[in-house]
C-alpha cells in the first residue's frame, strides 16, 4: 500500500486554477502510476484468495482478508451485511455524488485440479468463476481512490458481494439493508470473460438473456400422453431459432462473426426453449415446465399471451387449469445514459480500442445477481477481458480448465479507478 501523496498535493492544486485537458487527463497518470506500484501485491492478494477459495455464504476468511487491507487503507468498514458481505467506504474531501463498486467474493466447488501452480489448499472449491480476480481489482480501486481522496468530490463504496453463484448475496445484502447503511447515486461492477486482455465490453440494456420459465397446469381426465405431446410441441413451435442455428452452441458467444461482438450476431432478436422439459405429476394434475430464453422482455410476454389463447382455442381447453411464469431470473440491465458516459470516458483515457462494444447478449443459462442491485439504482456492469491467446489462458467461467491472465488486474484497477474519478465529477 502506498499513498502517492505528491500526486494528491498537485491535484489539489489543478481544480482550484480549474482544467484544461491536459489537466483533466493528469489525475489519469496518477491513477496508472499507483496502479503499477500496487500491482505486484494485488497479484500476490489473489493468488492468495486463489489458494484458500471459500463457496457461497461460507466466504469468512475472504471476508476478514478484505477488512484488513480495507481498514489499513484507513476506509470506514462495514462488515456482516447479507452474510460475509463487506462495505468499505471512502469520503472524499468535498460532498459530491456516491458511487458504488461492487465485487463478488465466492468460488466454486470443483473436484478438478488447479491449472496454475498456486492451486487451490481447500478441497472441492475452486476459484473458476474468477472472484478473486475480482476482488483483488475491488482492493486495488479502493487504494488507487484512497490515494486521490484528498482530491476527491463525493464518496465512494467498496461492496464486497458474497454468494453471487447461488444468485443470493446481492439480495441478501438489500434486504440486510444495504442501501440504508449507504446511499450510493450509481453502481458498477465487472465479470472476468473470455475477451482479450486490454478490452473491456459492454451494451446499454440487457447483457445477459432473460430465463423465465413457462409452466401449463392441467386438470388430469386419462390423456397425459397426448396432453404432453402436444404442449411440447406447441411451445418449441412458438421459439424462434431453428434446430440448427449456431445459437446453441455456447462456444460461439465469443466467434468474430456470429458472436456477441458482431453487429451480426445470432444472439440477439431471440426467443429460444431449452428442449429439456420437466414434468410432475400429481393425482389429479399435470404439470409441465420449460425454460425460455429472450434477449428481450417483450417476446416472452407475447409468448404468454400466444400459449394462453392457442391452449384456450384447443382441444385439451377443458383440462387446462393455467399457464403462466413461475420463475423469472432477475436480469443485468445496463442503464442507457450511464453506459454512453461511461464508455466515452475509458475510451476518451485509455483509447477507443479499450472498449468492445456489444450487440448480442449471453445465454446459456449465464447471468449474475448484480442485476439486484440495479433494481435498485442506475449502473453499469462490464466484462473485462482476461484471455491471452497467445500463453493459451482463456477465463471461461466454470470450466475446469479457467485461467486468467493477470494483466487483466492493472487494467481493470486503471479503467475503473478512472472511470469512477470521472463519475465522481460529473454533474
Ligand atoms: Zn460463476
Ligand atoms: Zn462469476
Amino acid at each position: 500500500m502506498s499513498c502517492f501523496k505528491k500526486g494528491v498535493v498537485v491535484l489539489f492544486g489543478f481544480s482550484a486554477f480549474g482544467q484544461s485537458n491536459l489537466q483533466e487527463h493528469e489525475i489519469h497518470s496518477y491513477v496508472q502510476a499507483q496502479t503499477e506500484e500496487i500491482f505486484d501485491s494485488l497479484v500476490a492478494i489473489r493468488r492468495d484468495f486463489h489458494v484458500y477459495p471459500e463457496v457461497s455464504e461460507q466466504e469468512k476468511r475472504t471476508s476478514e482478508k478484505i477488512t484488513e487491507y480495507l481498514t489499513a487503507l484507513g476506509l470506514e468498514v462495514k462488515t456482516g451485511i447479507g452474510g460475509y458481505g463487506v462495505v468499505g467506504i471512502l469520503k472524499g474531501e468535498r460532498p459530491g455524488k456516491s458511487i458504488a463498486w461492487r465485487a463478488d467474493i465466492d468460488a466454486m466447488p470443483s473436484n478438478i485440479p488447479d491449472v496454475v501452480a498456486f492451486e487451490s489448499k481447500n478441497e472441492g472449491v475452486r476459484h473458476i468463476c474468477g472472484h478473486d480476480v475480482h476482488t483483488a481489482i475491488g482492493l486495488g480501486i479502493a487504494n488507487v481512490l484512497s490515494g486521490q481522496k484528498d482530491s476527491l468530490k463525493g464518496n465512494v463504496y467498496f461492496v464486497f458481494q458474497p454468494s453471487e453463484e447461488n444468485y443470493k448475496g446481492a439480495k441478501a445484502m438489500i434486504d440486510d439493508g444495504l442501501f440504508q447503511k449507504i446511499s450510493a447515486d450509481e453502481i458498477y461492477g465487472l465479470h472476468i470473460s473470455p475477451f482479450p486482455v486490454g478490452s473491456i465490453a459492454t451494451k446499454a440494456g440487457n447483457i445477459y438473456a432473460h430465463t423465465n420459465r413457462v409452466e401449463v397446469v392441467y386438470q388430469k381426465s386419462g390423456n397425459e400422453d397426448s396432453l404432453i405431446n402436444y404442449t411440447k410441441k406447441l411451445i418449441s413451435g412458438l421459439q424462434n431459432v431453428p434446430a440448427d442455428s449456431e445459437f446453441w452452441n455456447p462456444a460461439n458467444l465469443g466467434d468474430p462473426e456470429i458472436g456477441i461482438e458482431n453487429p451480426n450476431t445470432v444472439f440477439k432478436d431471440f426467443l429460444a426453449v431449452k428442449e429439456n422439459f420437466e414434468i410432475d405429476q400429481t393425482n389429479d394434475q399435470l404439470v409441465i415446465k420449460a425454460y425460455l430464453h429472450s434477449d428481450d422482455k417483450k417476446p416472452l410476454d407475447t409468448f404468454l399471451t400466444v400459449l394462453r389463447k392457442t391452449l384456450t382455442d384447443s382441444e385439451y381447453s377443458e383440462n387446462l387449469i393455467s399457464a403462466d411464469y413461475s420463475y423469472e431470473k432477475a436480469v443485468v440491465v445496463n442503464d442507457k445514459d450511464l453506459t454512453e458516459k461511461t464508455v466515452n470516458s475509458i475510451k476518451e483515457i485509455y483509447g477507443e480500442k479499450s472498449v468492445i462494444p456489444l450487440y448480442g447478449v449471453v445465454t446459456a443459462d449465464r447471468g449474475d445477481d448484480f442485476a439486484y442491485f440495479q433494481k435498485e439504482i442506475p449502473g453499469v456492469y462490464f466484462f473485462l477481458g482476461g484471455a491471452n491467446y497467445e500463453t493459451g489462458m482463456i477465463p471461461m467461467p466454470h470450466s475446469p480448465d479457467f485461467a486468467v491472465d493477470e494483466e487483466s488486474i492493472k487494467v481493470g484497477v486503471n479503467y475503473f479507478s478512472s472511470m469512477i474519478i470521472e463519475r465522481l465529477k460529473a454533474e
